[in-house]
């Protein structure tokens, strides 16, 4: 069967990645996390000093840097790649949180992120989780989904996974920095957060992880069919 692009888009912490990489398991599919890219740039832009606000700074820091998804047998996880060294923990730290999303109103850094979501996707076959995949990175893929949740739910499950890893953080800072970075990400200019026409929206506020892979693969499985019956008929 022909493989297809399935783009996972929504706000901050609502399930996203995490359903994406279950329905991306079950179907045999590669799975990218494309929050991960934008948060790997931010850390090495605060590792090296880079301004936010100089072209020329951004430029060169953009052809520096080298971001790579690698599955890590011990850990039983992708983990994301800058420069060769996994920063798959460090990027979920709070200090990276509360800057990435100032770093993705980048024109510069969005146009070479998008690229290169576009060139690991090429072959179809993938699950991208973002803000943009349905509207820019894949306008053309074939099962979109627009993620949502009351972020109250948003962010206690976001303290859980922080606390999972050790890391002790404030709901209410949690909370700020979730409003915050939805803000940025749906009022930037270059490809905001915003629900594609063709996205099938998903509220998972009162949903369990395997009901929101259920309603996802139910998506993918009636897009399937209607492909075979189209492909026959013609
Ligand atoms: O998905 P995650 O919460 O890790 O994403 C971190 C940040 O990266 C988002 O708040 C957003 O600013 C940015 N992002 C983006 N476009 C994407 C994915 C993430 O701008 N496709």
């Amino acid at each position: 069967m022909k493989k297809i692009v399935i783009a996972i888009d929504g706000y901050s912490s609502c399930g996203k990645s995490t359903t994406a990489k279950l329905v991306a398991a079950e179907l045999g599919y590669a799975y990218i996390d494309t929050g991960a890219m934008y948060r790997a740039v931010t850390l090495y832009f605060l590792q090296n000093h880079v301004s936010f606000t100089n072209p020329k700074e951004i430029r060169e820091a953009l052809d520096n840097i080298d971001i790579t998804f690698h599955y890590n047998a011990k850990a039983k996880r992708n983990e994301v790649f800058l420069n060769g060294l996994s920063v798959e923990d460090e990027i979920r730290k709070m200090y990276v949180s509360n800057q990435v999303s100032e770093v993705s109103v980048i024109v510069e850094v969005r146009r070479a992120m998008v690229a290169q979501q576009q060139k690991m996707g090429r072959r179809r076959g993938v699950v991208m989780d973002g803000r943009d995949i349905g509207t820019a990175v894949f306008p053309d893929a074939e099962v979109k989904i627009f993620m949502t949740a009351d972020v109250d739910t948003r962010a206690k499950r976001r303290q859980q996974e922080l606390l999972a890893k050790k890391q002790l953080v404030n709901l209410e800072e949690i909370k700020q920095n979730l409003e915050k970075r939805d803000l940025i990400d749906s009022t930037r200019t270059e490809s905001p957060l915003r629900r594609a026409e063709d996205a099938f929206l998903l509220d998972t506020s009162h949903m369990a992880i395997d009901e929101q892979v259920e309603f996802v693969l139910n998506k993918v499985t009636s897009k399937l069919i209607d492909r075979e019956i189209s492909v026959q008929q013609s």
